[in-house]
């Protein structure tokens, strides 16, 4: 057989620890025989980040400005327990992931990829819910206090045009906690872009949902620019025969509780960051969460939505055999050589990208999973758990089948 032949290069960036196991697995049983592979690569591994001093996570969200499309190993941000695990690190890097969507300005997308043995918690989900949280301000960049006396609080802006407004918060006459948040305009017109953007790419409704009965003016600036941006969009929606409502949080919760999915939910931070958690435990497993960061002007990064998995690379590493899940690290490859395809018009790589979902799912179906799976799947489905290696091979029988 003959290998698919690409035009632009994919932004390949690579991981750490158990993923960065699985990468070079999938690589080598699932893409690298069918595909000639064109890829970018840059080491996001944390010795490589360390070396460069983190200019391999500026370089790599960069190109992805330049190409279009990345896919992204899971990878470890470094935190007091990492400093003393890897004595050479010589700063505690922030997230590549932080620093990723901060050059691409982007909004993160998530999925569960269902199948028929894992039932969802919520008993009419049939279809995944794609969860977008806005990634900027409110709660997450405020600043807080706690006084002990009596007096009151007042919020003051100062323009540099020398203009001024000053709002009186409270009085209060005893102890009291007090928040200062703040949104940019610049911040959700780019969240509402790459919502609306992906809605039209995924051909899915689009969701919409604070709470501006209360807060009219910060929630209600929300709204206010996700209808002035939706103008631009509307026709492409109308084409589609796609959706896009605002409703309240509460009304939101009620109303994607009683759905059957299908669709995508765009939160504001917060509501984002506990919806998240929400729906994914409702799916099942954080192991079959997928992930794509979207930039507003249309660059894709695609990625798993878990982490590096340590505990199995521990294990790993001590010889010992491990059943690491790697759907959703497949499917961000799947995802991005999709794109690339798309983009490129090379219609065999899009197809090639489906028939590899195909041959995850296939085997799935017959009963071969990994360990976290078996344990989610329903009574009376028959499994056989695999380790991951084996769980990579059937999926290479399989596919090589369908090509
Ligand atoms: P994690 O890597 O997602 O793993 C937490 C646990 O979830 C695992 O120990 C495992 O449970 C289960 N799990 C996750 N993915 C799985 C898979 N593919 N197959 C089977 N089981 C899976 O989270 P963490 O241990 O909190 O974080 C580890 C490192 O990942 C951290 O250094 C963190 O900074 C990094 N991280 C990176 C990203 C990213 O790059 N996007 C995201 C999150 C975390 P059992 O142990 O019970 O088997
Ligand atoms: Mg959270």
């Amino acid at each position: 057989m003959e290998k698919i032949k690409m035009k632009t290069p994919l932004v390949e960036m690579d991981g750490d620890e158990m993923t960065r196991i699985l990468w070079r697995m999938i690589k080598e049983k699932l893409i690298e025989p069918f595909v000639e592979l064109k890829t970018e690569y840059y080491d996001l591994g944390l010795l490589h980040r360390n070396e460069t001093k983190d200019q391999v996570t500026v370089d790599a969200a960069n190109a992805t400005k330049k190409y279009g499309v990345a896919v992204k190993c899971a990878t470890i941000t470094p935190n007091k327990q990492r400093m003393e695990e890897y004595p050479e690190l010589t700063e505690m890097w922030k997230s590549p992931n932080g620093t990723i969507r901060a050059i691409m300005d982007g909004t993160v997308f998530r999925a569960p990829i269902l199948i028929d043995s894992i039932r969802p918690a919520v008993r009419n989900w049939k279809k995944p819910i794609t969860l977008a949280r806005h990634a900027y301000g409110d709660v997450y960049r405020c600043v807080e206090m706690h006084t002990d006396v009596a007096g009151e609080a007042t919020l003051t802006f100062k323009g540099d045009d020398g203009s001024e407004k000053t709002l009186l918060v409270q009085r209060v006459e005893g102890g009291a906690v007090w928040q200062g948040a703040h949104n940019k305009d610049s911040s959700i017109r780019s969240f509402a872009k790459s919502c609306f953007q992906y809605a039209i790419d995924t051909k899915q409704s689009l969701w919409f949902s604070t709470k501006d009965t209360i807060s009219k003016v910060y929630d209600g600036r929300f709204k206010e620019i996700f209808e002035e941006e939706f103008e631009n969009y509307k026709a492409e929606f109308e084409k589609l025969g796609l959706e896009y409502f605002y409703t309240l949080i509460d009304d939101a919760v009620a109303r994607v509780i009683r759905s059957e999915g299908g669709f995508i939910w765009a939160c504001k931070n917060y509501d984002g960051d506990v919806m998240s958690d929400m729906v994914s435990t409702a799916f099942g497993s954080l192991a079959m969460m997928t992930s794509v960061l979207v930039s507003p002007d249309g660059n894709y990064e695609y990625e798993a939505a878990h982490g590096t998995v340590t505990r199995h690379y521990y294990k790993y590493l001590k010889g010992e055999e491990t059943s690491t899940n790697p759907m959703a690290t497949i499917f961000a490859w799947t995802g991005a050589l999709r794109k690339r395809g798309e983009m490129d018009g090379i219609e065999e790589l899009q197809i090639f990208a489906d028939k590899l979902e195909n041959a995850c799912f296939k085997t799935l179906a017959d009963g071969y999973m990994t360990k976290d799976l078996t344990l989610l799947a329903e009574e009376g489905f028959e499994v056989r758990a695999v380790n991951s290696g084996e769980f990579l091979d059937i999926i290479a029988d399989n596919l090589i089948k369908t090509l």
